[in-house]
């Protein structure tokens, strides 16, 4: 059966001599693998289209669940991303993020724009890497079930609460906060809180439609990283090695 959807390539894997095996998000099919045969041939029509981090256009045969590209042609190469090698490694890491918290074949639209307006932010719009990334991180977790609530006090309701404890997602007031031991909390900045309840509920045209003090961003930053973390309980080379970039760096 032949089905056509646009999707983006979050990882390759070279196999036999010329082909690959890629992950795509789609906006059809949602998370699928699909073998892309012959593309690493120099006349491959495939090669374009089927490169890391490119949105194309794919024609794909599946027979017994198994999915072979037969066409691909790309919409978005974000080739400013590919020739970049910190923002090449920033969007590996959001592909690694998209293809952890995506369903195999479960269609979920709003993770693929969130990937492709990340990207977009980062090739085009040339948005600082620190916010396209807490946005990307916080946002995600809000569309994956991990939305936090930053209403208020998570315990009395009190509506000036600030303790953002990052394994329960919630905020604590200063009273309740002396309440709970051993939680692991963080004392939010006005201007970071702000900025987590604009990232976790604006429209997406909106989302990263704001600015921060140096010093507020530097918390998002760290906030918004360790709140991923903890929810997903696990780590990814692709932000490691992300990081060491600027270790080397200094
Ligand atoms: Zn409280």
């Amino acid at each position: 059966m032949f089905y056509t959807t646009k999707g983006l390539v979050l990882r390759e894997t070279h196999y036999k001599d010329n082909d690959k095996i890629l992950s795509l998000l789609t906006e059809e099919l949602g998370l699928i693998t699909a073998k892309a045969r012959g593309v690493k041939q120099k006349n491959s029509r495939l090669r374009s289209g089927c490169q890391l981090l490119t949105y194309s256009d794919f024609t794909l045969f599946e027979k017994n669940g198994y999915y072979t590209i037969n066409e691909a042609e790309p919409l978005n190469l974000f080739g400013g991303i590919r020739q970049d090698i910190e923002l090449l490694s920033l969007g590996s890491y959001f592909a690694q993020l998209l293809e952890t918290v995506s369903g195999e074949g479960q269609r979920d639209p709003e993770l693929l724009y969130l990937g492709l307006n990340s990207l977009y932010a980062l090739d085009k719009l040339k948005k600082p890497q620190d916010i396209v990334k807490s946005v990307f991180e916080l946002r995600l977790m809000c569309l994956s079930g991990y939305a936090p609530m930053l209403d208020g006090c998570g315990q009395c309701g009190a509506a000036n609460a600030s303790c953002f404890l990052l394994e329960e997602g919630i905020l604590l007031c200063d009273i309740c906060k002396k309440t709970v031991s051993n939680a692991e909390g963080v004392t939010l900045m006005p201007g970071t809180l702000a900025a987590m309840r604009h990232i976790s509920s604006c429209d997406k045209q909106r989302l990263f439609s704001f600015t921060l003090k140096p010093d507020a961003m530097r918390q998002l930053s760290d906030v918004t990283e360790r709140f991923l973390l903890t929810q997903l309980g696990q780590g990814f080379r692709s932000l490691d090695f992300y990081k060491r970039l600027f270790t080397i760096q200094i």
